[in-house]
């Protein structure tokens, strides 16, 4: 068996906590419709919160806030961002962790849904520690709920899916697809919840559990 040779991570949920996205997409954006419809700020989220879930999150459409600026007749989402910027924060364990994998030998990307856009800002201080960042809704217009997109990243790093583990917290995008395109993926569940030898409940227990396992293969 061939030691992992890269380490792909999920965005938010896993590195970052939901509370950027969360306050553009369900705060900023409501607020500043509401003030150019003259409407109440509830008004407008109910409104905007149900044309999200006609898109749904399946769609390349729903991560892409120059789509929905559009769609909402809204301008300057750079600034939406940068006003936004001070709710960005990372799990505690996280530069620790990266730090440690790195010195362990791996190379770390990053394979998100989120855009580029969004992306900029959610790994501004952790670049450093990435050989590559892959977006696949700006990069591929497509969601990573497919193994086949994994593979490709993958052999665009230069590895194989066998010579790759990738860590998320969601099971039909984190997990599921890269098992099935050949990669070792952990599902970081940050609740506690479920138990299993591929399941962890942080960032350093990943880390433990990947050394272990690439120590006895
Ligand atoms: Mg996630």
């Amino acid at each position: 068996m061939v030691k992992a040779r890269v380490v792909s991570f999920d965005v938010e949920g896993t590195i970052v906590t939901p509370s950027f996205s969360d306050y553009v997409w369900l705060e900023a954006i409501p607020r500043l419709y509401a003030r150019n419809r003259g409407i109440s700020f509830q008004e407008a989220k109910a409104f905007i919160t149900k044309e999200y879930e006609k898109v749904g999150m399946d769609k390349p459409e729903w991560y892409d806030i120059a789509y929905w600026f559009k769609r909402f007749n809204l301008e300057n989402f750079q600034s939406i961002l940068e006003d936004s910027f001070h709710r960005l924060a990372y799990y505690p364990e996280v530069k620790e962790v990266l730090e440690g994998l790195r010195g362990d030998g791996y190379r770390l990307i990053i394979i998100s849904n989120s855009s580029r856009e969004f992306l900029r800002f959610q790994i501004k201080e952790l670049e450093d520690y990435f050989d590559q960042v892959f977006s696949t809704t700006s990069d591929f217009a497509q969601t990573k709920h497919h193994a086949e997109l994994y593979s490709r990243i993958y052999s665009l790093t230069g590895v194989t899916p066998q010579q790759a583990v990738h860590v998320g917290d969601r099971l039909d995008s984190d997990f599921h697809p890269p098992r099935k395109a050949g990669a070792i993926a952990y599902h970081l569940d940050r609740s506690g919840r479920n138990r299993g030898e591929y399941v962890v409940r942080d960032l350093v227990e990943f880390r433990e559990k990947l050394n272990r396992f690439d120590g006895c293969r």
